[in-house]
């Protein structure tokens, strides 16, 4: 049965915010925000099998491999909580990520309801990352591997925006300014849609 919620995606450079956005889409739709970062470093910290393959990668802020990615993606969008809805923050960031997710989808049925871009420029979110670097020391966070995932975003996730616009999904929303305008901004962008929070 398909119960209230929405298919969303969030998407962003490092440092637009997307963490903190998602979890409060989540809670104003009922969905559960998946993020593929978090799920990957709880896994370094419990240095389960899945964290000792993806530490070095995260460590340089390389792309974790496609495969690794996608599996783990499947296995949490088979979770119950997610069958009315969900809100994936940081994935799909590969073309064949991309692809996969569509598989996944079209197997159940299921249609994304819209990709949400938050927008931010360079200066800003290199700024907010190394702010962060000092207050929560995430490994990935010192300048040189800044750069790199910035780098890496714009060369192989940034295109990924082009499919969704195609498909009528892409909401592009200014990433910048206090938390609760952002939020605000999202939210109105989304109704506008008709996808109303709950
Ligand atoms: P940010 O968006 O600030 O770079 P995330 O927490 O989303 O932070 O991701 C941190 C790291 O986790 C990435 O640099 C990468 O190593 C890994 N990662 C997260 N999501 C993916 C993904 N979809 N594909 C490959 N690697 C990923």
């Amino acid at each position: 049965m398909r119960t209230p919620g929405a298919r969303l995606l969030i998407v962003g450079p490092p440092g637009a915010g997307k963490g903190t956005q998602a979890s409060r889409l989540a809670a104003a739709y009922g969905i559960p925000a998946i993020s593929t970062g978090d799920i990957f470093r709880e896994n370094v910290r419990g240095e389960t099998e899945l964290g000792l393959q993806v530490k070095s990668f995260m460590d340089s802020g390389s792309y974790v491999p496609d495969d690794l990615t996608n599996d783990l993606v499947a296995d949490r969008l088979s979770w119950t909580d997610a069958d009315g809805g969900f809100l994936l923050d940081g994935y799909p960031r590969t073309p064949a990520q991309a692809a996969k997710l569509d598989e996944m989808l079209s197997r159940n049925d299921h249609d994304l309801d819209a990709v949400i871009e938050l927008v931010a420029d360079t200066d800003e979110t290199v700024a907010r990352l190394l702010k962060r670097a000092t207050l929560e020391g995430r490994s990935d966070d010192t300048e040189d591997v800044i750069r790199h995932r910035l780098e890496l975003y714009a060369r192989q996730t940034a295109p990924l925006l082009d499919l969704y616009e195609d498909r009528g999904l892409l909401t592009q929303v200014d990433g910048l300014g206090d938390i609760d305008v952002v939020t605000g901004r999202i939210l109105g962008a989304l109704a506008q849609r008709g996808l109303k929070a709950a």
